[in-house]
């Protein structure tokens, strides 16, 4: 199934699945930039928040705003029990200590999957491995590497992989060509997230068999949005960019939502 046709059916299922809740699943989203690509992040959250049934407030805050005025927003959404999933909008202002605004979240209401106690499996990995399920594919015993490895998708992309029992490489910025091109000659899975326009080419070896997973976001020369691997590479399946990873990313962050209310009415 291609990504688009996924998401719509898993959008469907959690619409349904909204209407019989007693309550609304309500996201709150601090932002505090005026960056245009999260402007149009955030668009898109609750756009797809409003298409499934889900209500999403945006408290947007001057770039200006002081760490203590911050995180008394973070508090007062932690506090509210109308707020099931509480997002703080990334990148903050210079002058804000994001490790701090990080850890004030209320781990049982941080969708984002950012605080290192959070209920949450963060939503990237959480929405490539939902998609790479769906398309049967079986992860025990595979052998994975994750090009990357940032806080916020390399290191919880390799330990997602890991529980579910793939034999984990995770490769970086000082890995040498020469290991690189050794590891992605052997992988069934290449999760790519480093940023760098069209890296993975036809100058690599890979499996016929293997899937890439292009989370990489770059805008090129011709204005348009590139992934980190050149599209068409021959292997089983690649995600495109755009239409791929970005839009599995969004519905995780939905379903995170769902599994925050669960939680709570369970409790
Ligand atoms: P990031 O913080 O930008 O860090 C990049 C990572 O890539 C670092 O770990 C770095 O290694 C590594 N790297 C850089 N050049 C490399 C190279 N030539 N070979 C191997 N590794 C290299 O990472 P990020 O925030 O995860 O973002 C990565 C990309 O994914 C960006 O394009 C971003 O826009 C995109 N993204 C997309 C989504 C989505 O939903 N589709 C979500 C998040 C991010 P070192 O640690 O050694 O410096």
């Amino acid at each position: 199934m291609d990504i688009k046709s996924f998401v719509a059916k898993r959008k469907a299922e959690l619409s349904a699945m909204a209407k019989s809740l007693p309550v609304v699943p309500t996201l709150m989203i601090i932002q505090a930039n005026d960056d245009p690509a999260s402007n149009s992040y955030v668009r898109g959250k609750i756009k797809d928040g409003e298409e499934i049934g889900f209500k999403v407030l945006l408290n947007k805050l001057p770039t200006t705003v002081t760490q203590a005025e911050l995180l008394k927003e973070v508090e007062k959404a932690n506090e509210d029990p109308n707020i099931h999933g509480l997002i703080v909008q990334l990148p903050l202002p210079k002058q804000i200590d994001e490790k701090a605004v990080k850890l004030a979240v209320n781990p049982s209401k941080d969708v984002d999957g950012f605080h290192p106690l959070s209920s949450f499996i963060p939503c990237t990995p959480k929405g490539i491995v939902a998609y790479l399920k769906a398309e049967g594919f079986d992860f025990k015993g595979k052998n994975a590497v994750v090009l990357g490895r940032s806080e916020i998708v390399g290191k919880p992309m390799a330990k997602f992989l890991l529980s579910l029992d793939c034999n984990v490489t995770v490769l970086h910025s000082k890995t040498s060509m020469e290991d690189k091109k050794a590891y992605i000659k052997m992988t069934d899975l290449i999760v790519v997230a480093i940023g760098r326009l069209g890296y993975l080419d036809n100058s690599f070896e890979y499996k016929s068999s293997a899937v890439i997973v292009d989370v990489g976001i770059n805008r090129g020369e011709d204005g348009k949005l590139h992934g980190d691997a050149v599209p068409n590479l021959p292997v089983a399946i690649q995600t495109p960019v755009p239409g791929g990873v970005g839009l599995l990313t969004r519905l995780a962050l939905m379903d995170n939502l769902m599994e925050a209310v669960n939680h709570e009415l369970r409790d």
